[in-house]
């Protein structure tokens, strides 16, 4: 019987790991590789405390296993599929290969970023399609900003990103101005364009004003439905995302008002014994957020685990 599994294998998880190997826990991460940590779609983070130059997605991610691997810690390439159990007795059914036993759980899935349907979005996934102004918006600080989505969600982000540029302009992809409800006249006196057309393609071209050097920024600007052409430096999507919760779907654990998992300050989830950290709890998304909550929960699962022997 393991102390923990810690579904997810991201900043999250494997801090988790780390920190329980460290407590000479029997502790597994499940989920190298697949699906894709989000961490993969990070050319390079900048605002990660202790980086002043900055640290590669991949490059942090493999660092972060390779501690927790040599503290002790297992890192499995297997999917959860179902959990099942209660504290002190949970089973992880896996995708392949026979269950896991464990005493407590630690719920690291991370979240899906929902991509607008344009043509050939993938290759600029994290380059020129991003998601996260909190986290690169300083790098494009006086650019031109596009932001896509619709409705009062689409129009705040918009706001927050005067934080860093006075030129963004809305792509509300099909929807009517009319979902941005009260925010049309704000977003006006602001100075904020939207277009209400779709975006049918990305416009290519190599920036030479790159953030970073080594990123491949094939993505120019953006071209409308009606033939109309608006050059920027980067697109956010603000389309929201999904949380991967399918292994606890049929556990009723109680969620905020956007489906995020709720826990109390010990990362503790709804259901006894099980915790989460990282993406799925917290919407801020961010890779020190995700090292906190998970050093919380190993601290706190190692305590009780004392307190139960
Ligand atoms: C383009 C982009 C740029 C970003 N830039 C920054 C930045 O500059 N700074 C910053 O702080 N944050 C940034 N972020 C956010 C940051 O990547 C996340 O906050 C962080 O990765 C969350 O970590 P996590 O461990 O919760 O999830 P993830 O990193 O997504 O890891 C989830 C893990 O769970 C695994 N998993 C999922 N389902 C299962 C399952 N059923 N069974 C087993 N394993 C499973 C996956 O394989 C993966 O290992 C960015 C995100 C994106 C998309």
């Amino acid at each position: 019987m393991l102390d923990c599994a810690i579904i997810g294998a991201g900043p999250a998880g494997l801090t988790s790991l780390e920190y329980l190997a460290r407590f000479h826990r029997r502790a597994v991460a499940l989920g190298a590789g697949a699906p894709k940590p989000r961490l993969l779609f990070i050319d390079r983070t900048y605002n990660l405390p202790g980086y002043p130059e900055g640290v590669k997605g991949q490059v942090l991610l493999r660092r972060l296993r390779q501690q927790a691997e040599a503290m002790g810690g297992t890192v499995r390439a297997s999917m959860a599929q179902r959990i099942e159990g209660a504290n002190g007795d949970f089973t992880v059914h896996l995708q392949r290969g026979k269950p896991l036993q464990a005493r407590k759980i630690i719920l690291a899935m991370g979240v899906r970023d929902r991509r607008p349907d344009i043509p050939d979005i993938e290759r600029h996934d994290g380059h020129f399609l991003r998601y996260c102004p909190v986290c690169d918006g300083f790098e494009h600080t006086g650019k031109r900003l596009g932001i896509l989505g619709s409705g009062p969600s689409v129009a705040r982000h918009a706001l927050f990103l005067q934080t860093f540029s006075n030129h963004i302009t809305i792509f509300l992809h099909g929807h009517s101005p009319d979902t941005l409800g009260r925010y049309r006249k704000t977003l006006a006196e602001k100075g904020i364009e939207v277009h209400a057309a779709r975006v049918v393609k990305i416009i290519d071209g190599k920036r030479e004003d790159a953030a970073d050097p080594d990123s491949n920024y094939a993505g120019a600007g953006v071209c409308l439905e009606d033939g109309s052409e608006y050059p920027l430096s980067v697109l956010y999507g603000a389309l929201g995302c999904d949380l991967r919760l399918e292994p606890v779907a049929h556990l009723g654990l109680k969620l905020d008002e956007d489906g995020y998992i709720i826990t109390d300050v010990n990362q503790e989830t709804s259901v006894p014994g099980m915790y989460a950290a990282g993406d799925l709890v917290s919407q801020i998304n961010q890779i020190s957020v995700a090292f906190g909550q998970a050093t919380v929960a190993a601290v706190r699962i190692h305590n009780s685990l004392d307190d139960e022997e």
